[in-house]
């Protein structure tokens, strides 16, 4: 499946919520969940109908894959190595998201929308222990140093992520947006991760 290059607005009309899908947009009054709250499309206003367990488990499932923006695919390969690995399944899911590279640089506050890390991590501006890793699915460690390339530093991009972002840092990385660089200092756990996603869903959905 091609990744989806339409309205990224439209996606969180669909969910019903915000999925912060666009910077800084996303926390302004521009943001279209506010002023159109409905579903997208022609019949988007109609009464909704009540939405059967199949269908709750599915927009679960859709919701954090729009969230992370993954691809159907690599969704599934996700989930199936959080189910070969020991703990809760969901939360292990939850966790190999939050540990992609282009994650890490949008929580770190290096980007300001993971769309964003993804497209600065392909262009190779991004280093993982020193090397260059144009990977955004790569994932981290704990120890791992994140920092912008050298040669890179005085893009403008980066010289406006220096200034903050004013979103707060999770606890289990340690940014210094002064010399652009974030350090994983622990991997994550369930409480680190937003609290509104039910992993239960998606386990159900993909035990069918
Ligand atoms: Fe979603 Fe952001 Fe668009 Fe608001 S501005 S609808 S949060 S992508």
């Amino acid at each position: 499946m091609a990744r989806y290059t339409g309205s990224v607005c439209r996606l969180c009309r669909r969910e019903g919520t915000k999925l912060f899908l666009k910077g800084d947009r996303c926390y302004s009054q521009k943001c279209a969940i506010g002023h159109r709250p409905t579903p997208p499309g022609q019949h988007g206003q109609a009464r909704q109908r009540k939405m059967s367990e199949y269908g709750t488990q599915l927009r679960e499932k859709q919701k954090v894959k729009r969230i992370y923006g993954v691809l159907e695919g690599q969704f599934r390969r996700c989930y199936g190595e959080a189910a070969n690995m020991k703990g809760i399944t969901g939360e292990n899911l939850l966790s190999l998201l939050e540990i992609r590279l282009d994650n890490v640089v949008y929580r770190g506050g290096l980007a300001s929308s993971r769309a964003q890390a993804r497209q600065l991590v392909c262009h190779g501006h991004i280093t993982v222990n020193g090397k260059k890793c144009d990977i955004a699915s790569a994932h981290v460690a704990a120890g791992d140093v994140i920092s912008v390339k050298a040669t890179s530093k005085d893009n403008a991009h980066f010289k406006a992520a220096k200034e903050g972002s004013g979103r707060v840092i999770p606890k289990w990385l340690t940014a210094d947006l002064e010399n652009l660089t974030i350090t994983v200092a622990a991997l994550p756990v369930r409480e680190d991760i937003d609290s509104s996603l039910q992993e239960h869903l998606i386990v159900e959905l993909y035990s069918r």
